[in-house]
């Protein structure tokens, strides 16, 4: 088994996180409402999730790492989402957030949006995950439904995660338009609790809609790179980059600072009813973008295989 390290966050209350980042985010947005709303009910359009919401046992996984990809991938390097589940003591865990597909199931690489509620002694696991990759035909994005060609849960080589027990409940929805900073919308929910918590970490995740508008999207090449990628410029030569369309329904997993786990602090993954997703930069539309989002504090941290040598390439 892979080791695995736990870390209680910070939990403030809904309420408190409310004002908080109402406060932060209107330097980055025009128009900003942020509240405690009941969750809606994921499994309607345009989550369709396999669950309601994403209350109860709220943690947050940061399994393996791009360490593992880069600067030569390390493709013995996989997981599966029903042995995370216990690792993080809550089988049956229901599973978003952002990672890479299990190579040898696959064929390649590819991005992985995995939307996963795991086994129980009880219950089969159902896989609601999304592949984002490169059209071997045209070179575009080849969004497709995993459950239409396998039926397992793995991943490969890193994955960002929020769990849950994918309970209805009270979760915090951020509305926002109009952006007038530069930075992602993640990011500038990230660095307001950064700002406010300090050395307090406080991890969150979620699900948000980018409503209106396209963002900057990339999706990993097929073929892993042969020659070792040494540097930001190279891995994004290495990348490829998309301009994408709302509606892009996106998987968010955060942290406002690193407690010395060697985290990656944001990691988004989108997909859309229209063929379009992959790996969440920023929206490419200030003027007319819409953000709508549904958020909860997670309890705990778990950090699952972390590298033993690691860098700071390729975690934008
Ligand atoms: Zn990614």
């Amino acid at each position: 088994m892979a080791r695995v390290e736990k870390f209680a966050f910070h939990v403030p209350t809904l309420e408190e996180l409310v004002g908080v980042l109402q406060n932060g985010l209107v330097e980055n947005f025009a128009d900003v409402q942020v509240s405690v709303v009941k969750c809606p009910d994921l499994t309607q359009e345009p989550f369709k999730f396999p669950v309601k919401g994403i209350c109860g046992k709220s943690r947050i996984a940061d399994v393996g790492g791009v360490p593992y990809l880069l600067p030569l991938v390390q493709k013995q390097k996989v997981y599966d989402l029903n042995t995370i589940a216990k690792e993080i003591q809550l089988p049956g865990a229901f599973f978003l957030g952002a990672g890479a597909v299990s190579s040898r199931v696959v064929g390649g690489n590819a991005e992985l949006i995995p939307i996963v509620q795991a086994k129980t002694e009880e219950k089969p696991a159902i896989n609601g995950s999304y592949i984002a990759k490169i059209n071997p035909e045209d070179s575009g994005c080849l969004l497709e439904k995993y459950s239409a060609k396998y039926n397992d849960c793995e991943f490969g080589l890193l994955a960002n995660l929020f769990a849950s027990e994918g309970l209805p409940g009270e979760v915090i929805e951020v509305k926002t338009s109009r952006r007038t900073g530069e930075q992602n919308f993640i990011s500038c929910i990230r660095k307001t609790l950064e700002k406010h918590y300090g050395d307090k970490p406080v991890g969150m995740g979620g699900t948000f809609v980018i409503q209106k508008g396209k963002a900057k999207i990339h999706i990993m090449p097929s073929e892993f790179s042969t020659c070792p990628l040494k540097t930001d410029e190279e891995v994004n030569g290495w990348l490829k980059f998309f301009e994408m369309k709302a509606p892009l329904i996106c998987q968010s997993v955060l942290v406002s600072q690193d407690p010395g786990f060697d985290l990656r602090l944001e990691h988004t993954h989108c997909f859309s009813h229209h063929g379009e997703g992959g790996h969440y930069h920023r929206d490419t539309t200030p003027e007319t973008v819409e953000y709508l989002g549904y958020f909860v504090p997670a309890e705990f941290l778990f950090r699952i295989d972390r590298p033993k040598e690691t860098h700071m390439i390729g975690r934008d």
